[in-house]
């Protein structure tokens, strides 16, 4: 049987996509673009999401109307009542995408749907060998029990538990000994991993160890976990990488207040100043949500002052998204979309002005870059400080660490060109 796998949303969703696909292949299906079995894995973080995985759902069943249709994750989790127009063949929530072949030798033409309590929800364990990605990721948490007043996620994907210390370091050893350079550690919040007393900064320590690893990267990570010790073991560990991303999601006190966020402008301003100070180069992005209700345009303007005074390298631009059922969605003073589209194109504006600053202090510099792409003739890929370069070079240099000579900024490339190949 063959099968086709649509992911929409966070790396996390990438993962378990890779995870289902693993489990597809090694049962016997294969991937193919005449699919009998397609599986969308969906989100529901934003409005637009929900409905982006709605209409790929049509679309799919229009494409291959005699298809097995399997929707799964967070959209299906979140809007179940709703999904019975949609006609699915398969419906899971947020659990079992580790079971998918069960459910697809179960399934004899009668609808089948799988929902579980998400407070009761254990770590689903899943692992991989490979990633079809350079950067391969592992999932070491799922779940969040912050409630930040705009967020749906808690709702839909549960309380936080996490992978066992174990089983992450063999499955890095296992992705590194299989040719991955670099690993992404991905969660739904990923700094509050733990395995009992065992935390972040201890499993960051370890990963730093595995014989091979050449970088180390934390997807995304909340200044409040950003302690001591996790920032210890990134002064001492040159395999963690120059980039962080730290979500702002807004410069004014007021708007993080109502946000429920559990920090202050001050103490995230001084968390990045403790970052820089060990690590002077390090990089920083970050996600800012734009048009939260309350925010009057003094408010907006002390969020674009503050992002100037940290001094971002990149900012993801979110409007506010109303969730149904989160707190924020009730309050009062909800902004005008109008409104919010003005706020995003000056919040893009700044960041594509702020990334090529960064950008500047590395025109005709020496570094290395690990090309994930080969395109017309030429390499693509990231640095360890994320800068994403554009290099003329042999397709047979994919995936191996590149020592380059950087000469000029084509947004949003680096142009520049291969000196050697260091890895093999
Ligand atoms: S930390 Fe806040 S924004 Fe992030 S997943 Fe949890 S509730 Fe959502």
């Amino acid at each position: 049987m063959t099968y086709k796998i649509y992911t929409l949303g966070c790396k996390v969703n990438e993962y378990e996509s890779e995870v289902m696909k693993d489990i597809l292949n090694n049962n016997g299906y294969y991937e193919s673009s005449e699919p009998d079995i397609c599986i969308i894995n969906t989100c529901t973080v934003t409005n637009q999401a929900d409905s982006k995985s709605r209409k790929l759902i049509r679309n799919v069943k229009k494409n291959y109307p005699s298809a097995l249709i399997i929707a799964v994750g967070c959209m299906i989790q979140n809007k179940r009542e709703t999904l019975e127009e949609l006609d699915i063949d398969i419906a899971l929530g947020n659990k079992d995408k580790s079971k998918i072949i069960d459910y697809i030798k179960e399934y004899k033409g009668k609808h089948i749907e799988q929902f579980y309590n998400i407070d009761q929800m254990e770590f689903e364990d899943m692992t991989l060998n490979n990633f079809d990605l350079t950067r391969a990721y592992i999932k070491i948490q799922d779940g969040c029990d912050n409630y930040c007043a705009y967020c749906i996620i808690p709702y839909v994907r549960g309380h936080v538990r996490c992978k066992k210390k174990d089983i992450v370091i063999k499955e890095a050893t296992t992705l590194i000994k299989n040719g991955h350079k670099e690993i992404v550690l991905t969660g739904i919040h990923t700094g509050n991993y733990h395995d009992g007393e065992y935390d972040f900064a201890n499993l960051l320590n370890d990963l730093t160890k595995v014989e091979g690893l050449e970088r180390l990267r934390i997807s995304s990570i909340e200044a409040t976990e950003l302690n001591d010790r996790v920032l210890e073991v990134i002064k001492n560990n040159k395999v963690l990488t120059n980039h962080m991303h730290i979500p702002l999601q807004a410069g004014s006190d007021t708007i993080l207040n109502l946000m429920n966020r559990k920090y202050n402008t001050k103490e995230f301003k001084e968390k990045i100043k403790e970052i820089r100070t060990i690590r002077p180069q390090m990089s920083i992005t970050t996600d800012v949500i734009v048009g939260f209700p309350g925010e009057t345009p003094e408010l907006f303007e002390e969020t674009i002052n503050t992002i100037k005074e940290i001094g971002f390298t990149k900012i993801h631009v979110f409007p506010y998204s109303k969730r149904e059922g989160t707190k924020a969605a009730t309050m009062k003073n909800q902004i005008d979309g109008n409104v919010k589209k003005e706020r995003v194109k000056r919040l893009l504006q700044l960041s594509k002005e702020l990334e090529k600053d960064y950008m500047k202090k590395y025109v005709n510099t020496k570094i290395e870059f690990i090309p994930e792409v080969y395109k017309d003739g030429y390499l693509i890929g990231h640095t360890e400080n994320y800068l994403l370069i554009k290099a003329k070079g042999n397709e047979e240099l994919l995936h191996n660490t590149v020592t380059i000579k950087t000469k000029e900024i084509d947004y949003p490339y680096l142009i520049s060109e291969v000196l050697e190949k260091l890895t093999i």
